[in-house]
C-alpha cells in the first residue's frame, strides 16, 4: 500500500535518471514528483499502481 509523501521508486526510472518520487496527492488521481529534477506527474490510480515498483520509505510508521 502506498499513503501520502512515501517515497516510491517505479518501473521506469524518470528521464532525469532519478528513481525516487514522492507522493504528493492522492485522490481518484495520483501525483508523484521527482526528488531530484521536481518534475512533477499525474496519473490515474489504476496506472500509478500499475507502474509503481515500490515503496522505498514510508512517510509515517505509525502502524
Ligand atoms: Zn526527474
Amino acid at each position: 500500500m502506498f499513503d501520502l509523501n512515501d517515497i516510491v521508486e517505479m518501473k521506469k526510472p524518470h528521464a532525469c535518471g532519478a528513481n525516487r518520487w514522492q507522493i504528493i496527492r492522492v485522490g481518484a488521481d495520483i501525483k508523484i514528483q521527482c526528488t531530484q529534477c521536481q518534475h512533477i506527474v499525474m496519473m490515474s490510480r489504476r496506472d500509478f499502481t500499475r507502474k509503481m515498483k515500490k515503496v522505498l520509505e514510508k512517510a509515517a510508521d505509525s502502524e
